[in-house]
């Protein structure tokens, strides 16, 4: 379906402007919403293209960083600064899609990318409660092996696809934006939704919204961070399991830590029950295993996917250990 209306927004207030019509929708890099409209699952009337909008990345006082959300992934992950203070989140971005993608591809974009439950993409044959609420969920006694193992529901047991939103919850992010009613800020971890009873709304954004930029918190312990992505293949694959972690170690103990799980749920997983039982705690891998399976423990496998649950728990105890530097 060709939209009748392409416009090009000049700032944000032109672009909230010219959003405001039913099924307008904003256009970044078109590296996800083209194909969504290839496959008929999208079918904005008009295009609002933000790629003109900020792509700045620039250094706040106190040593944060606020991000354009027009910024290409690539410019985000080769920035010194972000590589420097924030080394979890250039391997995040670096772990997905191809260089020519993320070329194209906004952190805009990248944070609002839909779904690669196959089922989602199927219009013809499958049902989809995220494309058509109410009419079921063919993955749930499907095809489930990529699917989630936290934080599902009955209705819909997708995962969300993006590895840098992974980094960026664990980095405490905040994500600005700008409405018809004015500007407003959500951290990253309040912006993507749990599945519940209405999977097809994703996210807490209101009709017309735009993302203007995402800023990053001064966290010193990001300087010794990670992420771990673990897949199918080395590359054009999305994670079966993801672990983004910072640790801070101070006289042999766990003074702080952030950790976030990818490829497990719905929204980008903050493990806060992991984080829990880890700070204060001796460097050991006891005591980082038993930080994994306090945030397991509500882990609920499907028919394909049980294996994700040890899955992660390896994974996190390895990024954990990684980041110990020989001290557990
Ligand atoms: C072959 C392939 C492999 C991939 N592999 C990976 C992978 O391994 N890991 C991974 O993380 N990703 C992967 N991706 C996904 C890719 O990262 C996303 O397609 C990309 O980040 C989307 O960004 P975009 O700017 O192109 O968004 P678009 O496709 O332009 O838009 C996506 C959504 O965001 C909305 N939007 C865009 N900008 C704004 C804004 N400023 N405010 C509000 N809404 C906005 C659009 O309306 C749309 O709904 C892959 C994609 C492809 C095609
Ligand atoms: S898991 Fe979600 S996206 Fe996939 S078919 Fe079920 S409802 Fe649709």
């Amino acid at each position: 379906m060709t939209p009748s209306v392409y416009r090009r927004a000049t700032d944000a207030a032109d672009a909230v402007r010219r959003a405001a019509v039913p099924d307008a929708k904003y256009l970044g890099g078109g590296t996800n919403l083209v194909d969504l409209m290839r496959e008929t699952i999208e079918r904005p009337v008009a295009l609002i293209d933000v790629t003109r909008l900020s792509r700045d990345i620039v250094e706040q006082a106190g040593g944060g960083l606020r991000i354009g959300a027009a910024a290409p992934n690539t410019a985000v992950a080769e920035h010194r600064l972000v590589r420097t203070r924030y080394p979890v989140l250039a391997r995040a971005i670096l772990a997905g899609a191809s260089a020519q993608i993320r070329n194209m591809a906004t952190v805009g974009g990248n944070l609002l990318q839909r779904t690669r439950c196959t089922y989602f993409y199927d219009d013809e044959g499958s049902r989809c409660n995220k494309r058509h609420p109410g009419q079921g969920c063919d993955a749930i006694e499907g095809f489930n092996r990529n699917h989630a193992i936290l934080g599902a529901s009955d209705a819909c047991v997708a995962v969300h696809p993006s590895d840098m939103c992974v980094a960026l919850a664990a980095l405490d992010a905040v994500v600005h934006l700008q409405g018809r009613g004015g500007g407003r800020s959500l951290a990253l971890t309040d912006l993507h939704r749990l599945p519940g009873d209405r999977p097809d709304i994703e996210t807490l954004l209101e009709p017309g919204e735009l993302i203007t930029s995402v800023e990053l918190p001064a966290l010193p312990l990001a300087v010794r961070s990670t992420y771990r992505k673990v897949r199918d293949r080395a590359s054009y694959a999305f994670a079966l399991v993801s672990v983004a972690a910072a640790l801070a170690i101070e006289d042999g103990r766990i003074k702080d830590v952030r950790l976030a799980l990818g490829g497990v749920a719905h929204k980008p997983w903050r493990a806060w029950r992991a984080e829990e039982a880890l700070r204060g705690q001796p460097v050991n891998q006891a005591v980082f295993a038993a930080a994994a399976e306090a945030e397991l423990a509500d882990a609920r496998p499907l028919k394909a996917n049980g294996f994700k649950i040890e899955l992660a728990r390896r994974t996190i105890v390895a990024v954990l250990d990684e980041l110990a530097g020989g001290e557990a």
